[in-house]
C-alpha cells in the first residue's frame, strides 16, 4: 500500500540551461510539512510505508526528454511528472486557479474572472491528472489530493478506481453567499468534484461548515456530523489545521552573517513576511505603521519595518497593480518620516531560505500578519516556533486560520487601521515576563499540533471513513451473488409474500409529490410478478384509496393506502379497516399547518380520510429544515392527549391517526397465511417499523444508503426496477 500525494506542483522544480536539466527542491508549507511526514513513513509500523508525489515539474518538457526526466525525479524524489503544455498551464493556473477561484475564496469578488474558456481547461488538466494516476495507481494505494487546483480529481477518479481518496483544501472555503457567485455548472462541478473524496479536509472548523452548507443549499445533500451518506459510500468533511516542522523552526542554527538581515542592533524590528498577494492586507499593514508613527513620534528613530515581499503570480495583472501601491506607499513613509539615520521601512522584493527567515525571526521584536483572508499563514505558526527564547509579540489578523489556534497572539481586524496602529504599541510595550507567557502557551500547542501529526491524523482519518463506509454499506450491499440467491429461493419457496413501500421503492421520489404515477413497466413487471403462483405483493403507501385505486387498482395486489388507514385485500374489491379510526383531530391541526404553510412559500398540504400530510419539497432547503422544527414541535404541545401519531419523511411532514403502522400491517399479513419466502422492502423512516416485524429468515431490503434495521441495502429506486426485472423474470414451481 503506498501513498499518493497529488498536487499542482512537485516537490521538486526543474531548470533548464543549454539543453540540461537541473532539479531544485521547492520551498513552501505544503512541501516541507509533507516531505517530513513523508520521510517518517518508512520507519512506521501501519501502512502505508511508501509513497509517491504526483505533480507538475515547473516547466514544459519535449518529448525526447521526458522519458529521462521521469526516471530521475521517480529514482531521487520518489515524484512522478505530470507533463503539461505552458500554453495549458497558463490558463488553467493563471486563469482558472488564480483568476476565478484564488479571488472568490479569498472574498474578493472584485477581482473575480469568470470565462468559459478557464473553466475548460480547468477541467483537461484535472482529467490529465487523472489520466496519470489512473496509469499507476495500484489497488490499496492511499491518494491525498491536494488543493484549489485539483478539486475535480476526486470525483473523476472515483469514476475509474475505488481506492480510497481524500482532498485537502489549502485555502479559505468560502460562505455559500461567496461560493453561490460561481457559475451553476461551476459550483455544482466543483462541489460534486470534491465529494468524490471520502474524506474532505479543511483548515478550520467554519471552512468546514461553510462547505457542508454549501453542499446542502446547492446539492441537496443534508449530512449527520460533517458525513454525507452518498449511494453506496459515505463523505467525511473534517477540521485538520496545518501545523508546522516545530522541531526543525526551534532548533534551527541563526545566521548572522546573511547580508539580507538588518544591523542596527538599537533599532526595534516589527517584521512583515508573506509573497505578494492582494488577499495579504500589505497596504493596510503599511498604513497602520504610518499611523502608528503618527501618533507615537517618540519611537521615531526607534522602531523600523523589516518588510519581506516574495514576488508571486507574475504573470497576473491585479499583482502587478499592487506592487506599484505599496511600493509608493513604502516611498511615502520613508520620505514623510525617514532621515539620514533612519530608514522606517526596509523593504526586500525577494524569497529567502527558511535559515535567513529563521535568524531575521528571532531578530525582530514583533511580528505583524495582517492578512485580509488566508486559508491558514505558516508565516505566523513558524514566527513562534522558531523563537526558543520565548520571546517576541505576534500580531495577528482575526482572517487568518492560524489565529483560531494562536489565541494569545495580539488579534487584529486589519481594516481597521487605529487598530493594527494601536496593536503595534501595545507590542512594543509588552513586558517580557507577558510575552514569554503568550508564546509558551502557544509554542506547547505548535509543538503537539506539528505538521507530521497534521498528516498522520488526516491519513488515519481517511483510513477509517472508509471502514466505516465499508462496514455500514458495502457489506450490506444487495451485491450480484446475494441477489442471485434471493432469487434461487424464491423461485425455490412454495408460497412468498413480497411487501414493497410506494414512494421511493417503486416509484423514485420525485419533484412532484403529489402526481407520481407508476410506470407502464412498473405496472407490468408487478402484475406478473403476482401472478408467479403463490405469490402475495402488498403495496404500502401514505397516499390515498384514490390515488392507489386509479394506478394499480386493476392488478389483484393487496394494498394499504393511507398509511394503513384503508386496506383492499387482493381477493376483494372493498376497502376496509383494521381498527376504526378517528379523524376528529384534522380540524385543529389543519388550522396550524395552513398557518406553517403561509410562512414556507413552496410547501402545500395533502388532506386524506385519517391523515395529512404537509409537503416542502419546493422550498427552500435550509428555511424549510427550520420551520419544520418549529412544526414539530407545535404539532406536539397540541396534540400531547390527542390520538395521532407524526411521522417525518423525505421532506414532507405525515400526520396520522395513531394505532396503525407498517409493523402492524406486516402483521396482519404474515398472520393470515404460512410464507416460506418473506421479502420486504422500504425507503422511509416509517419502513424500520416493517423490518423489525419481520422474521429472521425474512429479507429485509431498504433502498437508499442510510443506517437500517434491514439485513440489506439496495443502492437506489433504478436498481430496485433491476431487481424486480430478474424477480420478473423467475420460473417459479406451482403451489398445490
Ligand atoms: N517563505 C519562505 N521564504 C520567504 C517567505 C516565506 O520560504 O522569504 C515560506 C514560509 O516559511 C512559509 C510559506 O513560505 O512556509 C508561506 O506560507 P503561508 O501559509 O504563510 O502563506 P502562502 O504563501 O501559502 O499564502
Amino acid at each position: 500500500m503506498r501513498l499518493l500525494i497529488v498536487s499542482n506542483r512537485l516537490p521538486v522544480t526543474l531548470n533548464e540551461t543549454n539543453g540540461s536539466y537541473r532539479m531544485e527542491k521547492s520551498a513552501g508549507g505544503l512541501v516541507s510539512g509533507v516531505t517530513d511526514y513523508l520521510a517518517s513513513l518508512k520507519g512506521s509500523t501501519s501502512e502505508p510505508k511508501e509513497y509517491l508525489w504526483l505533480g507538475w515539474p515547473g516547466m514544459s518538457i519535449p518529448d525526447k526528454h521526458k522519458d529521462q526526466i521521469r526516471q530521475k525525479v521517480q529514482d531521487e524524489f520518489n515524484a512522478s511528472p505530470v507533463y503539461l503544455s505552458k500554453k495549458l498551464m497558463d490558463k488553467f493556473y493563471l486563469g482558472f486557479c488564480n483568476k476565478t477561484i484564488w479571488p472568490l475564496f479569498h472574498y474578493f469578488p472584485n477581482y473575480v474572472v469568470f470565462n468559459p474558456e478557464f473553466w475548460n481547461e480547468y477541467k483537461r488538466v484535472n482529467e490529465k491528472f487523472r489520466d496519470e494516476l489512473v496509469k499507476i495507481i495500484r489497488p490499496g494505494d492511499i491518494v491525498w489530493v491536494h488543493d484549489y487546483h485539483l478539486m475535480l480529481l476526486p470525483q473523476l477518479l472515483r469514476e475509474k478506481v475505488d481506492n480510497p481518496v481524500g482532498f485537502f483544501l489549502h485555502i479559505p472555503f468560502p460562505a455559500y453567499e461567496m461560493f453561490r457567485l460561481l457559475p451553476e455548472e461551476i459550483r455544482k462541478g466543483l462541489l460534486n468534484g470534491l465529494l468524490g473524496a471520502d474524506l474532505a479536509g479543511f483548515h478550520t472548523h467554519d471552512y468546514s461548515q461553510y462547505f457542508l452548507r454549501c453542499v446542502r443549499r446547492i446539492l441537496g445533500l443534508e449530512n449527520h456530523m460533517g458525513r454525507i451518506d452518498l449511494p453506496g459510500r459515505a463523505v467525511k468533511v473534517d477540521t485538520f489545521p496545518m501545523g508546522v516542522d516545530y522541531q526543525k523552526f526551534n532548533t534551527m542554527a541563526s545566521r548572522r552573517d546573511d547580508p539580507a538581515l538588518p544591523e542596527n542592533k538599537d533599532v526595534k524590528i516589527v517584521l512583515s513576511v508573506d509573497r505578494l498577494d492582494y488577499t495579504k492586507g500589505i497596504l493596510h499593514r503599511l498604513k497602520g505603521f504610518e499611523l502608528f508613527l503618527q501618533k507615537n513620534p517618540e519611537w521615531h528613530g526607534k522602531v523600523c519595518m523589516d518588510m519581506i515581499v516574495v514576488p508571486s503570480r507574475t504573470g497576473v495583472e491585479s499583482y502587478q497593480e499592487i506592487k506599484s501601491s505599496l511600493e509608493e506607499w513604502v516611498g511615502y513613509i520613508n520620505g514623510k518620516y525617514g532621515t539620514f539615520k533612519w530608514t522606517p521601512v526596509i523593504y526586500q522584493f525577494t524569497s529567502l531560505p527558511h535559515e535567513t527567515l529563521v535568524s531575521l525571526f528571532r531578530m525582530s521584536d514583533v511580528a505583524l500578519l495582517t492578512p485580509l483572508r488566508d486559508g491558514m499563514n505558516l508565516v505566523a505558526k513558524e514566527y513562534i516556533a522558531s523563537r526558543n527564547d520565548k520571546k517576541g509579540v505576534l500580531i495577528l489578523s482575526e482572517f487568518t486560520g492560524a489565529a483560531k489556534e494562536l489565541i494569545e497572539s495580539i488579534i487584529i481586524n486589519p481594516n481597521n487601521i487605529e487598530e493594527i496602529a494601536d496593536a503595534i504599541d501595545l507590542a512594543l510595550n509588552l513586558p517580557e515576563k507577558e510575552q514569554v507567557l503568550r508564546n509558551e502557551a502557544m509554542r506547547e500547542r505548535l509543538e503537539r499540533h506539528d505538521v507530521r501529526k497534521w498528516a498522520n491524523d488526516f491519513v488515519e482519518s481517511l483510513k477509517e471513513i472508509r471502514t466505516v463506509s465499508e462496514y455500514a454499506f458495502m457489506k450490506k450491499f444487495l451485491i450480484h451473488e446475494l441477489s442471485g440467491k434471493i432469487l434461487t429461493d424464491y423461485s425455490k419457496a412454495s408460497s412468498r409474500l413480497l411487501i414493497f413501500n410506494y414512494d421511493g421503492t417503486l416509484v423514485p421520489l420525485g419533484d412532484k409529490p403529489l402526481s407520481s404515477g407508476p410506470s407502464r413497466e412498473l405496472v407490468d413487471m408487478l402484475k406478473t410478478i403476482n401472478e408467479h403462483p403463490g405469490t402475495d405483493i402488498v403495496i404500502l403507501s401514505g397516499r390515498s384509496r384514490e390515488e392507489l385505486e386509479s394506478w394499480l387498482g386493476h392488478i389483484p395486489v393487496n394494498i394499504a393506502a393511507e398509511h394503513g388507514s384503508w386496506i383492499r385485500e387482493d381477493d376483494s374489491e372493498q376497502w376496509t379497516q383494521l381498527k376504526p379510526l378517528s379523524g376528529e383531530w384534522k380540524k385543529d391541526v389543519l388550522t396550524v399547518l395552513e398557518m406553517y404553510t403561509d410562512r414556507l412559500p413552496g410547501s402545500e398540504i395533502n388532506e386524506m380520510d385519517y391523515s395529512l400530510s404537509w409537503h416542502y419539497h419546493r422550498s427552500d432547503i435550509e428555511q424549510a429544515s427550520y420551520i419544520r422544527r418549529e412544526l414539530a414541535d407545535h404539532l406536539i404541545s397540541l396534540t400531547a392527549n390527542v390520538g395521532i401519531q407524526v411521522f417525518q419523511g423525505n421532506k414532507v411532514m405525515q400526520i396520522t391517526s395513531s394505532g396503525i403502522n407498517k409493523g402492524d400491517l406486516a402483521r396482519h399479513w404474515l398472520g393470515s397465511k404460512k410464507y416460506d419466502f418473506i421479502l420486504a422492502m422500504g425507503a422511509g423512516w416509517s419502513d424500520e417499523l416493517l423490518f423489525q416485524a419481520l422474521p429472521d429468515t425474512a429479507y429485509s431490503i431498504k433502498v437508499g444508503v442510510t443506517q437500517t434495521d434491514a439485513r440489506y441495502i439496495i443502492k437506489d429506486h433504478e436498481d430496485v426496477m433491476n431487481f424486480l426485472k430478474k424477480l420478473e423474470q423467475q420460473k417459479v414451481g406451482r403451489q398445490d
